[in-house]
């Protein structure tokens, strides 16, 4: 990690002479800490699109040459910029102290911020088995096999990734699983954690037996004879996490920060966290407190710890002072996932008569508590996926708003909104209300959501122009780890819809998709807002957090594919250097 010197002003030369270096005389202006030049810098700092995706007017953009950039160098100063212009022009402010940084052409854009992760797993699932991409059951008990050959008698094994969507027809469970691996506790959660898979040793561990009560919301699979099959679903999750030995707080804090540099190394600056434990917390809070933290935090309190949001309730909203860290949203589920069946959808799953999925209080929604923290001026950030789920997700925010007005202007926000009711579009816009979208969800859910929801729900389905149009506030983001969050396959697949293969050709429901500004404000100028942090960050410009990302690839003239090729060349986080790519330079 690149180290340089911070310059601060007005701070009397004599006592340290490093410092003289930064100033180059009582009345010259200080000079910079970092200088970026010869860059192809998109400030965003031009209004939005219309809702058609039309350039607005002031944007450096013409129907004949397409986007140009509009500044080539930056200069930082005390975390912040202080400059945006000219190569001269930041060069000037340059001295002795100051870095300089050839960009050799690299494109610079705001700061990325992720407006939906799972960081705190992310770090977990750096030391788990990875099943991404695994194809059968053999497959991956094969993997478990090895990891367990390796692996001390009696220690967990702990692995993620299988795809509970995909494999929905076919649940795998214990029997091949105990057999390959009798003597190690194993757990196996789906890629969306919405499904877990163990073996009888970690079945036992938990506790879970042919007698456990099933919670509201949640499937222990059985067999004909009533035992356990392995499998929990939904809400009955947690009874197998519930056994996993939890991390002790030193090893929390280096899971933490090892999946944030994995994110400043993806460009990241800021991430929102969807839905953080009591112990996830506790750790941001020590980063914070030590100036730890390589990106911003948005913390979304998990609604599924009562006890944890009266504690915050009670606090009140909360940013550190050095503004990595905020608090003051809450993360609650209203319904499951499509792939599962768990959405609540209005009318009947298409592919399961009589099924409608599970949602609301059934589901673990904890509407007095959520209401409460909205009244105590916390955003809600509400998962829904159905069209029903959805639905009742808005009504609630309108009911509790028109009862406590001060809390209408806090940029609730759906979580997903994946299929929405065509008459329930324009209600986003009417209540305030963002839609906190996921590009890669939407090219990873194609082969299978129509067959779900059927040909005419699915038009309000993953409808990202649909909702623009309505009016409806739009973010992007990943859903870490379940999806790739690298921007490069988030921005193609909000401008593409195609998955990496380049299928469908044109796109699924290409009327749906993203322009390329579109996409790139999803992940910067639109996410910091609905991060409350647009005083501060989301586009580049003097006086703003020096929160900047430099790409090899420019996502505004490239060819979409391009960008699948693409790279981080540097991530700049509150003037720091985080991530720097090697030997780019
Ligand atoms: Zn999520």
């Amino acid at each position: 990690m690149t180290q340089f010197r911070l310059c601060a002003r007005g701070v009397a030369a004599v006592t340290l002479p490093l410092l003289a270096a930064c100033s180059s005389g009582p009345d010259a202006t200080p000079t910079a800490d970092l200088v970026l030049h010869h860059g192809r810098v998109y400030t965003l700092a031009w209004p939005d699109p219309s809702t058609d995706g039309r350039p607005s007017a002031q944007a450096p953009y013409d129907s004949a040459g397409g986007w140009r950039h509009d500044a080539t160098a930056i200069a930082v100063r005390e975390g912040r910029i202080v400059y945006v212009g000219t190569d001269s022009g930041a060069l000037a402010l340059s001295g002795p102290g100051t870095r300089v940084v050839d960009l050799a052409d690299g494109v610079v854009l705001p700061g990325l911020v992720d407006a939906h992760t799972h960081v705190a797993e992310l770090g977990e699932s750096l030391e788990r088995v990875n099943l991404t991409g695994v194809a059968t059951e053999a497959e991956a008990v094969n993997i478990i096999a090895e990891r367990a050959a390796k692996t001390p008698k009696g220690e967990w094994i702990l692995g993620y990734g299988w795809d509970e969507g995909a494999w929905a027809n076919r649940y795998p469970d214990k029997r091949l699983l105990s057999e390959r691996v009798p003597d190690h506790p194993v757990v196996l959660r789906s890629l969306h954690g919405f499904a877990s898979w163990a073996n009888t040793r970690a079945l036992a561990l938990a506790g879970i037996t042919r007698d456990t009560p099933v919670p509201n919301g949640g499937e222990i699979r059985k067999d004909a004879s009533g035992e356990p099959t392995g499998l929990v679903l939904n809400r009955a999750v947690p009874l197998l996490d519930n056994a996993v030995p939890r991390p002790t707080p030193a090893q929390r804090d280096s899971q933490v920060l090892r999946a944030l540099r994995v994110m400043n190394e993806s460009g990241y600056t800021g991430m929102h966290e969807a839905g953080v434990p009591p112990d996830v917390m506790d750790s941001f809070e020590r980063l914070a407190e030590r100036d730890a933290l390589p990106l911003r935090v948005y913390a979304m309190l998990s609604a599924r710890d009562s006890a944890l949001v009266r504690r915050w309730i009670a606090r009140g909203p909360f940013t550190s002072a050095n503004g990595m860290l905020s608090v003051r949203a809450v993360k609650a589920y209203y319904d499951g996932a499509l792939g599962s069946r768990g959405a609540q959808l209005l009318d009947d799953y298409a592919d399961r008569p009589g099924h409608r999925g599970v949602s609301g209080g059934s589901y673990g929604f904890d509407q007095r508590l959520v209401a409460d923290a909205m009244r105590a001026g916390f955003q809600a950030g509400i998962h829904a996926i159905g069209d029903a789920g959805n639905r009742a997700t808005l009504d609630f925010i309108d009911s509790v708003t028109r009862a406590a007005p001060s809390a209408r202007e806090l940029r609730h926000r759906v979580e997903h909104a994946q299929v929405v009711s065509p008459a329930d579009m324009a209600r986003f816009a009417a209540l305030g209300v963002i839609a906190s979208v996921q590009p890669p969800h939407a090219v990873e859910d194609k082969g299978w959501a129509e067959t779900r929801v059927g040909s005419e729900r699915i038009a309000g389905a993953y409808a990202w122009r649909t909702l623009r149009q309505a009016g409806a506030p739009l973010v992007f983001s990943s859903d870490l780890p379940g999806s790739d969050w690298s921007p490069f396959y988030g921005l193609y697949s909000a401008i593409t819809r195609q998955d990496t293969s380049g299928a469908p050709p044109g796109g699924w429901y290409p009327a749906q998709r993203m322009t390329p500004e579109e996409a790139v404000r999803g992940y910067t100028v639109w996410s910091a807002w609905a991060g409350f942090d647009e005083q501060e960050a989301g586009v580049i410009a003097v006086g703003k957090r020096a929160d900047i990302t430099v790409l090899d690839v420019d996502p505004f003239r490239a060819e979409p594919r391009a960008l699948l090729r693409g790279g981080v060349a540097l991530t700049v986080s509150r003037g720091r250097v985080v991530f720097e790519r090697e030997g780019s330079r």
